[in-house]
């Protein structure tokens, strides 16, 4: 056995890999090295499951195809004539040859799918030589020749256009030029669809293909077999590097050197007429996760047709119908036995992979074949309820429905929708298909380019509605809020885009009349321009005129999600709390299952609802001179404050709440108007010009690294004093309530112990006071502060003498550790990501590499000091699952985010407790 293998790689490295006839060289689990498509061909092959013989060129000879000047390596033609030579006996044919010629399709893979980036060709082997064997075979000559044309219009596209790097004028690719031809062709025999054309219009057409390919690329179509084969091959491995995928793989952030792998497979035909039909499906339904087989199909059809939109997909069972496809003819009905085989197909791969999957047929003369199954892409509701039915019917454990949400997701279970009340009277404009779910609201733009113009750089809310998207909208798709089309189906390249992203999308809404030449839509006897707002209802595909109000969603009710998140709170084991500043957002967090609050701005009270009073009196604190003054301006303010902290800590009885003292940029709350001026001196009993004096006196050159924090404590303790016995009092009146409270006191802005201890006296001395006044001996509470100073990091072992826990400021701490501006990274690190100089806005995400090595040792250091010393983080890192693995792993107590962003934190720790479990093993 050994042996023999050593005898058929006589180069150690075996670069093509065979399957069909019930067996295959390679398995479902190879996929780095044969592609997502190729790896899951030969494990279908090895099923038994029906599947058209062929070969995959590995993702390897990719690699060395551009470690080598774009050459192969030597030794692959003959693998590659080997392995054809394998396909054509078991599919009794040979590849260019004239009486019984075999066609084949040639089809890139990369390890994970990239919907619509790389691209295909079929029918590869049609010539003027091997046409007349085909049709003579077949006794179909309308088939044959429409084989042909779809060859040349692919091969043309992408062989000689596109992998050529020729970049055509909007509408002026070869593609489009030959499209006119046929629509041109189609209205001279006044028909819609391709499948009237008869076999003289098809044969003419390809005459008139050929020299339109001739006259737009300055080359002819290649008349040779193997010419075509091999341009095909070289077209998927140059197709990786293409514009399109590239663009792909920096959203996705897949990398760039996983190289893709090409698979040359045996046609089969899904156009041979009535009786031949091509479809996609999928072994659960993809929009809502509902235990249904879903598909899509067409007779006398080949793959492409059902994806690109151009006619419209029937529904593949009755199950699966909606009221929009209810009327069309279903392939259970149309072709029973096929549909028989298939469903038995699809559960017999569910079962194998345990997994929701995408499949692709094609029936040929009444026979299946399978042609590609991979895990299917979902959005986060149909995830969850997959996640938890495939659990509940034992075909996968807890923990992996748990790993088998993507944080992410989850926002879509907690996505706004189209308020039901205002869309019940909303005027309907149009009905498409349901494609992403979630509401959404917006403006209308109608090209890519706009979309992500005012999406992205105005930050306005718009809507691309496009007639289809290409993987060249990709950038507006992105920015935008949602996507309707006017084409294409549930598997059209929108639907799969926004799915994949969780982006509200309706496709196929045939209704719009869209002109992106005047930029125009009329719709419902209606014309919109761009500009004007329109709503989408992505569960139901509604769309409507105006802004319609968006509301959250019923959590309370979605037993799923409920099943899920407990299967989560079991599996991970680290904290979730919550950033909130005012009671409703504290109550909101709650519901999201917060654990406690890590991060409660006290300056928050200055800015929001009912903040008039407060911000005056904070103002006459700030433009006060004497302690005296500012005293008296602090008592005023005292009962605003513990009134404040009371209600949120009240809504978190029983569980811990972070209090952070003041950290203002004092400038920012110098009023400016006269008026207000004027008022201040009156009440502060002084004259304008003083104020003003004092005002001009407040301005900072470097606000950020400023007047503010515990250096404004420093040097007016009695700021501290009163914030610090607002937040004791308002204990100590709860505790006397019967009330459970925990507050956290955390001093912001620290860099050395000395300003702890400093403050620390403040502290104890109130909290004395306090007892006194309350006849209490001793009030729960905890003293920490921040680490958001590089130094604080540093000496996290001193500063631990003092504090009893930290919390990592990562906003500040990356600002103060990069030495980039917070509020000015807008003008350079959208190059920075471009140029690839840093591999994310490392506001966004923690960079581990750096400012990770701070908050590592900071925990290290400090526990060092205080074993038990409690940490966590605040700051927008605390939502971002990259990062809560991150802390999952650097050993925080808890994490701190967003009250919105609380279920997504606490799945990505369940996240985190998985892997290190199955790093453990
Ligand atoms: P993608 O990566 O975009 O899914 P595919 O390689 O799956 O591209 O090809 C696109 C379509 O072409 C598929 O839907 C499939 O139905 C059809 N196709 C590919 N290979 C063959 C084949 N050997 N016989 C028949 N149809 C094929
Ligand atoms: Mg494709
Ligand atoms: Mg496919």
């Amino acid at each position: 056995m050994a042996k023999a293998k050593t005898k058929a790689r006589p180069r150690g490295k075996k670069y093509v890999y065979s399957f069909g006839g019930g067996k295959a060289e390679g398995r479902a689990d190879m996929k780095e090295l044969l592609g997502g498509k190729g790896a899951n061909l030969a494990e279908m092959a090895n099923l038994g499951i029906p599947v058209p013989a062929g070969f995959t060129i590995t993702t390897e000879v990719c690699t060395y195809y551009y470690q080598h000047g774009r050459t192969y390596p030597p030794g692959l033609d003959k693998e590659v004539a080997a392995a054809l030579e394998k396909v054509e006996k078991i599919m009794g044919a040979k590849f260019g040859d004239v009486e019984n010629p075999l066609l084949v399709s040639v089809r890139s893979g990369a390890r994970s799918s990239m919907p619509g980036m790389m691209e295909t060709v079929l029918n590869v082997g049609l010539t003027s030589k091997t046409i007349p064997g085909l049709i003579a075979r077949t006794r179909n000559e309308r088939f044959v020749w429409d084989a042909y044309r779809r060859l040349i219009m692919m091969y043309a596209d992408v062989v000689m256009e596109k992998a050529a790097g020729i970049e055509p004028e909007d509408g002026k690719g070869v593609r489009q030029e030959l499209e006119h031809l046929m629509d041109a062709t189609k209205k001279e025999r006044g028909v819609t669809e391709d499948t009237a054309l008869t076999t003289d219009d098809l044969k003419q057409l390809c005459e008139q293909f050929k020299a339109k390919v001739q006259e737009v690329l300055g080359k002819p179509f290649p008349d040779e077999p193997l010419a075509q084969l091999w341009g095909g091959i070289g077209a998927v491995f140059q197709s990786w590097n293409g514009k399109r995928a590239v663009a792909y793989r920096r959203i996705e952030k897949i990398p760039d050197d996983w190289g893709t792998a090409v698979n040359v497979q045996a046609m089969v035909f899904g156009n041979k007429g009535e009786t031949s039909a091509t479809g996609v499906g999928f072994t659960r339904d993809p929009a809502t996760g509902r235990k249904i087989f879903y598909g899509e199909w067409l007779p006398n059809a080949q793959g492409e047709d059902v994806v690109a939109g151009i006619r419209t997909p029937l529904p593949v069972n009755e199950e699966g119908k909606t009221d929009h496809n209810r009327h069309l003819p279903s392939l259970e009905t149309k072709m029973p036995d096929a549909y028989k085989q298939l469903n038995a197909v699809q559960r017999t791969l569910e079962k194998h992979y345990r997994d929701m999957l995408d499949i692709e047929f094609t029936i040929e003369e009444g026979r299946l074949w399978m042609l590609q199954c991979r895990v299917g892409k979902r959005n986060g509701v149909a995830a969850v309820k997959m996640a938890v039915d495939m659990c509940k019917e034992k075909l996968i454990t807890k923990e992996e429905a748990v790993a088998r949400v993507k944080p992410d997701a989850l926002i879509q279970v907690l996505l706004p929708m189209v308020d039901p009340t205002a869309e019940r009277g909303a005027k309907l404009l149009a009905k498409g298909l349901p494609a992403g779910p979630g509401g959404a609201h917006g403006m209308v733009v109608f090209t890519a380019d706009e979309a992500a113009r005012r999406g992205k750089e105005l930050k306005e809310k718009v809507i691309l509605v496009r007639n289809e998207t290409s993987p060249e909208d990709v950038h507006g798709m992105h920015a935008a809020q949602a996507i309707l089309t006017a084409k294409g189906g549930m598997t059209s390249h929108a639907a799969l885009v926004a799915r994949g992203w969780g982006k509200c999308c309706i496709v196929g809404c045939s209704a719009l009349e869209i002109d992106t030449h005047n930029r125009t839509l009329r719709v419902a006897g209606k014309e919109l321009k761009e500009g004007d707002w329109i709503t989408l209802n992505g569960t139901a595909g509604a769309v409507y005129e105006g802004k319609l109000p968006l509301i959250d969603p019923d959590l309370e009710h979605n037993t799923e999600y409920l099943q899920l998140m407990k299967w989560v709170d079991q599996i991970r084991t680290m904290g979730v709390r919550t950033n909130a500043d005012t009671p409703k957002d504290a109550a909101r967090a709650l519901q999201f299952g917060a654990e406690g609050i890590g991060l409660f701005r006290t300056e928050h009270m200055f800015y929001g609802e009912g903040s008039d009073q407060p911000l005056f009196l904070l103002r006459k604190m700030i433009a006060s001179k004497t302690e005296e003054e500012r005293r008296k301006a602090l008592a005023e303010l005292y009962p605003f404050m513990k009134e404040d902290i009371k209600k949120t800590l009240r809504v978190m009885a029983g569980k811990p709440v972070t209090i952070r003292l003041l950290d203002p940029p004092l400038h920012e709350f110098v009023p400016h108007e006269p008026a207000r001026l004027q008022e201040l001196a009156a009440s502060l009993g002084i004259p304008m010009e003083e104020l003003q004096k004092r005002a001009e006196s407040l301005r900072e050159s470097n606000p950020m690294m400023g007047h503010r924090g515990v250096r404004l404590g420093i040097t007016y303790p009695e700021v501290s004093e009163c914030q610090i016995r607002a937040i004791l009092e308002a204990t100590a009146e709860l505790l006397t309530e019967g009330i459970k409270v925990l507050p956290e006191i955390m001093i912001p802005v620290t860099c050395t112990k000395t300003e702890l201890d400093d403050q620390l006296v403040i502290c104890k001395r109130v909290h004395d006071e306090v007892c006194a006044k309350f006849n209490l001996k001793k009030l729960p509470y905890l003293y920490g502060t921040m680490i958001e100073i590089p130094r604080a990091a540093l000496t996290a072992d001193k500063m631990a003498e003092t504090a009893e826990f930290f919390s990592f400021g990562t906003n500040d701490l990356t600002q103060m550790g990069f030495g980039f501006s917070r509020d000015d990274i807008g003008g350079f690190v959208p190059d920075y990501l471009k140029k690839k100089i840093l591999p994310d806005d490392p506001f966004q995400t923690i960079d581990q590499e750096g400012i990770g090595q701070l908050i590592d040792l900071g925990i290290q250091r400090g526990r060092k000091t205080r074993p038990q010393l409690k940490v966590g983080i605040c700051g927008e890192h605390g939502g971002d699952p990259e990062s809560v693995m991150f802390c999952h792993r650097v050993g925080m107590n808890y994490v701190s985010c967003s009250p919105f962003r609380v279920p997504i934190a606490r799945l990505a720790a369940a996240h985190a407790a998985l892997k290190e479990k199955s790093k453990k093993k």
